[in-house]
């Protein structure tokens, strides 16, 4: 099993506190939604200074922390809001498969 570094100290770390499941938005197939649950550890710091006791695991190449979904699905949204923007931009992605708002959309 990987360690994985504390974002607040920088320690390596492999004592496992507990498990979670992450989910993930991805690109859709076949014009439906794709949602993939990940089972991510919540590990302890080892560093009896540091004031972050656990922390979670992170999967940099899938998503950025606290995202939604994956960084795939949001160059692609990116991507669409660059071109089109707003409703124009929402509803294409529906047409892939993709729900978001006409807001995300806009958003930059
Ligand atoms: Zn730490």
């Amino acid at each position: 099993m990987t360690s994985a570094s504390c974002p607040r100290c920088g320690t390596e770390s492999r004592r496992v506190h507990a498990w979670h499941l992450r989910r993930l938005a991805d690109l859709p197939v076949g014009g439906r939604p794709v949602v993939m649950g990940l089972r991510v550890r919540r590990l302890l710091c080892t560093d009896v200074q540091c004031p972050q006791r656990t922390f979670r695991e992170q999967i940099p190449a899938l998503a950025s922390r606290y995202a939604r979904r994956t960084l795939r699905l949001a160059a692609t949204i990116e991507q669409v809001a660059v071109a089109l923007a707003g409703r124009a931009g929402a509803a294409l992605l529906a047409t892939l498969g993709v729900s978001v708002s006409g807001r995300v959309c806009c958003a930059r």
